[in-house]
């Protein structure tokens, strides 16, 4: 519970790794001190041994001249070192007492020559034996006070066991301090986002000084709110304009009842009533209708299982079924012929395309006029057109058209809801298709569908295919 949060647990695993850094450091000055010490006190003894048998070579046994020789050269007591020489189990010479009274030299035992130094006491001392010119073994041992090593010895561990402490409880703030200065950002960014509403929208979280990676995030999360944002809004505008169609034909319904319950006495009226009650029953149906295919298609966008389909067939078809409808209004339709184009697709759902593009060409264009379908192939599309000699649609308009609820002229009294051609879109898409318009207000209008065909689609999965048998194929060689 106490580490739980990013800051804490930084700044302790962080403090965790100084002590451990601290503590070895300590343990690598104390002791590489103590053997820098020993080894620069152990040779300056081994030189200085040499040094007092050169002077006391001839004059082992003189001791008085050699005391003298020695005390001139070395200076033992005011220097604070001890030497001693010995021949034949007699000391022919020792110091006197260092002034500043740290060893007694009396109580120095005598040693055995030694390779290296040897602490006795509070003292180092080196023992060397030498040979003079009658054969017999001289000893001379030189000694030195190891109390100034010891003491700064002490005084270096403690200062660093007093100061590592500190440093760390000054490195442990400072970097809790800096953790939490950096994570400002964020908790102005949690601040943000729990402030964010709809009734809102165009809120979005800081990013002042944040750090680069946070920044990156915020950024990331306020373009999400971007796309939340333009999906909301495009469904509110949905719902609202849905309402708004569906209100205008439940308005009239109400309206004719209301007429039949209240003051409607002649057959005729109660007749003509129900009439307009049933067309706009029928209207409102439609619209629902519409808007369930429109939602179903977004629900099921890109999960469809899909069998081929002849788009040349099915334009044969749809042209043989409406051509009454065109009959009707004296609008001529001629259909494509030709060699069948497969898609893989959802055959109702394609010929709501057809029925929607030709019932608009028909709806679009004055009696006398003519409605042409082509159906083909080109490159890894099938498509259809639909081209009709009508009204045509202004510039302004044609990205538009394919909007929900758009249309272009609403007071005309155009019996569609602006559902048809958004239906369409979303047909073609959920195909992995287009819909595409070209037209001149005046002299017509060409929707062309396009869909991949099937065998574009069969020969790249195909290909997929072949590429990883061959991939397969050279690993198990390989293996
Ligand atoms: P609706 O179901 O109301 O016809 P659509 O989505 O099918 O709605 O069409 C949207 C608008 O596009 C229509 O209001 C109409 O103005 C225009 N439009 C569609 N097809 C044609 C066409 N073939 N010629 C001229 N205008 C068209």
């Amino acid at each position: 519970m106490m580490f739980r949060s990013v800051t804490s647990r930084l700044v302790f695993l962080y403090c965790l790794l100084l002590v451990i850094l601290g503590a070895a450091f300590l343990g690598f000055t104390v002791l590489s001190f103590n053997y820098f010490a020993r080894e620069t006190t152990a040779s300056a003894l081994a030189n200085r041994a040499g040094e007092v048998w050169n002077i006391a070579q001839g004059l082992t046994d003189q001791p008085a001249r050699l005391a003298d020789a020695i005390s001139r050269r070395f200076s033992p007591e005011p220097l604070d070192r001890f030497i001693r020489v010995r021949t034949g189990g007699h000391t022919v010479y020792q110091s006197g007492l260092p002034e500043n009274r740290e060893f007694d030299p009396i109580r120095i035992p005598l040693m055995a020559p030694a390779s290296s130094a040897q602490p006795t006491g509070s003292i180092v001392i080196y023992t060397a034996a030498f040979r003079d010119s009658h054969g017999r073994s001289v000893i001379v041992d030189t000694g030195q006070s190891d109390q100034f090593a010891r003491t700064v010895q002490t005084r270096l561990a403690t200062s660093l066991f007093i100061g590592l402490p500190i440093l760390l409880l000054a490195a442990a703030l400072a970097g809790y301090f800096l953790m939490r200065q950096a994570l400002t950002p964020v908790e102005v960014m949690i601040n943000a986002a729990e402030n964010y509403t709809f009734n809102d929208p165009h809120n979005r979280l800081p990013l002042v000084g944040a750090e680069p990676r946070i920044e990156a995030l915020g950024l990331a999360l306020n373009r999400m709110l971007d796309r939340l944002d333009s999906a909301y809004s495009h469904v509110s505008r949905f719902s609202a304009d849905a309402a708004h169609e569906l209100r205008t034909p439940l308005t009239i319904i109400r309206g004719e009842l209301e007429l039949v319950a209240t003051n409607a006495r002649k057959p005729s009226d109660v007749d003509q009533a129900i009439a307009n009650a049933l067309e706009e029953m029928t209207r409102l149906s439609g619209i629902v209708d519409s808007l369930i295919t429109l939602s179903r298609m977004e629900s099921l966008w890109g999960k469809r299982t899909h069998a081929p389909v002849d788009l040349m067939e099915l334009a044969v078809e749809t042209i043989d079924q409406m051509s009454l409808m065109g009959d009707e209004k004296n609008i001529a339709l001629t259909g494509p012929s030709g060699a069948p184009v497969f898609v893989a697709g959802d055959r109702e759902r394609l010929k709501q395309v057809l029925v929607n593009l030709i019932d608009n060409a028909i709806k679009y264009t004055k009696p006398g006029g003519r409605i042409s379908v082509q159906a083909g192939a080109r490159d890894d599309v099938g498509f259809v057109s639909v081209e009709d000699n009508g009204i045509g649609i202004d510039p302004n308009h044609h990205d538009k058209v394919f909007e929900r609820f758009y249309r272009v002229m609403p007071d005309r009294g155009e019996h569609g809801a602006g559902l048809g051609l958004a239906i369409v879109k979303s047909i073609c898409h959920a195909h992995g298709g287009t819909i595409s318009l070209r037209s001149v207000p005046e002299f017509g209008s060409s929707f062309t569908m396009e869909i991949p065909l099937l065998a574009a689609k069969s020969e790249a999965a195909a290909a997929n295919v072949a590429t990883a048998a061959a991939a397969s194929g050279n690993r198990s060689q390989n293996g």
